[in-house]
């Protein structure tokens, strides 16, 4: 990946569109747009972006077939643009292969820190997967040693609240959703929400200082969670 990645802005509705070319622009991404789901798959395959922005709703297409599409060749991160109240399409479009999404509306900030996650995660050397811990804020998740650490000093987890938050760490920034991360703690037969939102809910009795605003495990809501960065 070059020093500006090429981020290809799928989405119809010009004055998003402008606001998010206008943002990246400024950032030193170098932006393609493309107003249809046609234009995008041709954009796709002939400029090979380093990240994709698909906005679902799109005039000629629905995005998730845009989305199959593309992943039928193509492992680019694929960032959903998505709408309040539709956590039943995002959860559809993550089974599908896109990695993670974003709320309309989002601000600048947001945005540009899920593409800096997104590119992170596809550079190879500096995959938080293959790293021997996990540092935020004041949470240290130590996988070589088996330690987690809270401003340096040892907390004590359940093994399953271990390998909970080792799931979380290891995709930092990016939103997990339930049934990813209960297959990744229980294997194939686990089925358990509930269970997996009580050993949640203990994790951030031993981590957060507020479990009600929690600042290192977020809830995405009617999705899953997501590991903050801080
Ligand atoms: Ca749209």
């Amino acid at each position: 990946m070059s020093n500006h990645p090429l981020i290809l802005v799928i989405e119809d509705d010009q004055t998003v569109s402008g606001f998010m070319s206008a943002i990246l622009s400024a950032n030193d991404y170098k932006v393609l747009h493309a107003a249809t789901g046609k234009e995008a798959i041709l954009m796709t395959a002939s400029y090979l972006p380093d990240i994709i922005l698909l906005d679902l709703g799109l005039p000629d297409m629905d995005g998730i077939n845009v989305l199959k599409t593309i992943r039928q060749w193509s492992k680019v991160p694929i960032l959903v643009v998505s709408a309040r109240g539709t956590e039943r399409e995002k959860i559809e479009a993550l089974d599908l292969g896109a990695d993670d999404y974003i709320t309309k509306p989002f601000g600048p900030g947001e945005l540009l820190a899920r593409i800096r996650t997104e590119i992170r995660h596809s550079q190879h050397a500096e995959d938080p997967a293959l790293a021997e811990k996990m540092v935020t804020g004041n949470l240290e998740v130590n996988y070589a040693k088996r330690l987690v650490l809270l401003d340096g000093k040892e907390i004590h987890l359940t093994p399953i609240e271990y390998k909970i938050l080792v799931v979380l760490a290891k995709h930092i920034g990016k939103v997990l959703t339930y049934d990813f991360i209960i297959r990744e703690v229980w294997g194939a037969y686990g089925n358990d929400i509930w269970t997996l939102r009580v050993n949640i809910s203990n994790i951030r009795k031993k981590i957060e200082d507020n479990s009600a605003e929690p600042r290192y495990i977020v809830t995405e809501m009617g999705v899953g969670y997501r590991m903050a960065e801080s």
